[in-house]
């Protein structure tokens, strides 16, 4: 961090301001000048409030040369994070990982149909929403533990681990004991307690980015969850809030050699909810293959039509076959498998 002060800044200011960093731990070298002093603050920064600083009236400007998260910082874990969701890896430089099933679960022969075209068209785990964050309180709201437990026998018939949204604390209990993957919803991102929770949490977690949420917000959220304790996150993209109506968000693929250059932990793309629509969701899945994504979640259903939710974003289960099958082809490309 790199901080100057005003033209005139009386010695004793000075030295508080040496003083309140050396009291955080932090080593202070100082570059006298005519006019201004400069200040270059060493160590572990990352608790250090820049709005904070900037606030003394002496200070002319702050600057931050390191990034305010730690453990997802790639700078202190040079390797990919691999993250291993009850034996399905996701992440490193190998294999892509596809996720497939409905946006909510409708009922038990529902999700376990949808299950067994998802792993025979080559899906290596199985979406589902039992708890539902919908715009219209009027809407579909989810089943509920009995979505869950539909998800439970869904595993059962397929082997296919199971992924599903957890929208508050109450049901972490829930989720500990049945669910492989606990996603947090765009909605959530910012959602601290509910982070600090999940971070206490023995599962891994799909944290997606919230509909107006820089990278770096992003990543803040990721950070909460492994400074709990758990260090098991991985990255979705799903799209974000712009001026743009023609789809339902826009998808941001620049996130992806973002975040891997940023943090050592996996990335994976949802094109349905990004787009909000299944003409556009195989070239989109292509694109975040070619990319250097570590996975996709994409949104399957038998009866589009007549889904209980998200129906005109969802593939039938031969389309979403077809996808996978070309974003294999452009895994090979890029040196990986599907
Ligand atoms: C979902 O995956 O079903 C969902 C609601 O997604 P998002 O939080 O990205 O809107
Ligand atoms: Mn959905």
């Amino acid at each position: 961090m790199i901080i100057s002060t005003k033209r005139g800044t009386p010695q004793a200011e000075i030295q508080k301001i040496i003083a309140g960093f050396e009291a955080q731990g932090l080593s202070v070298t100082l570059i006298r000048g005519t006019d201004y002093n400069v200040f270059g603050i060493v160590g572990d920064t990352t608790k250090v409030n820049e709005k904070q600083v900037a606030a003394n009236p002496w200070v002319e400007s702050v600057t931050r040369v390191s990034a305010p998260y730690k453990k997802a910082n790639r700078l202190f874990h040079e390797a990919d994070t691999i993250v291993d969701v009850a034996g399905v890896r996701i992440g490193g430089k190998e294999k892509i990982c596809v996720i497939g099933g409905p946006c909510s679960v409708e009922c038990e022969s529902q999700v376990v149909e949808i299950a067994q075209a998802v792993k025979a068209a080559g899906g290596a785990m199985l979406r589902g929403g039992a708890y539902k964050p919908r715009t219209s309180p009027y809407a579909f709201q989810g089943l509920g533990t009995e979505g869950i437990l539909d998800l439970v026998r869904a595993r059962e018939a397929t082997g296919l681990p199971i992924v599903s949204e957890l929208m508050s604390e109450d049901k972490i209990e829930e989720f500990e004991q049945y669910v492989d993957l606990v996603q947090i919803g765009a909605r959530n991102m910012q959602n601290f307690p509910l982070l600090k929770a999940v971070g206490k949490m023995h599962k891994p977690v799909l944290l997606k980015r919230g509909l107006a949420n820089t990278i770096e917000e992003w990543i803040m959220s990721a950070e909460y969850i492994m400074a709990g304790g758990n260090e098991n996150v991985i990255f979705c993209e799903r799209g974000i809030r712009t001026f743009e109506p023609y789809t339902r968000n826009t998808l941001d693929l620049s996130v992806i050699p973002i975040i891997k250059e940023k943090t050592h932990l996996p990335i994976i793309i949802d094109p349905s909810h990004a787009t909000g629509n299944w003409r556009y969701v195989e070239a989109m899945s292509l694109a975040a293959v070619a990319a250097g994504a570590d996975g996709l979640i994409i949104e399957v259903h038998n009866d589009p039509q007549n889904a209980w939710s998200d129906g005109a974003q969802s593939l039938r289960p031969d389309k979403f076959r077809q996808v996978i099958d070309k974003c294999r082809a452009i895994a090979h490309v890029v040196g990986r498998d599907l």
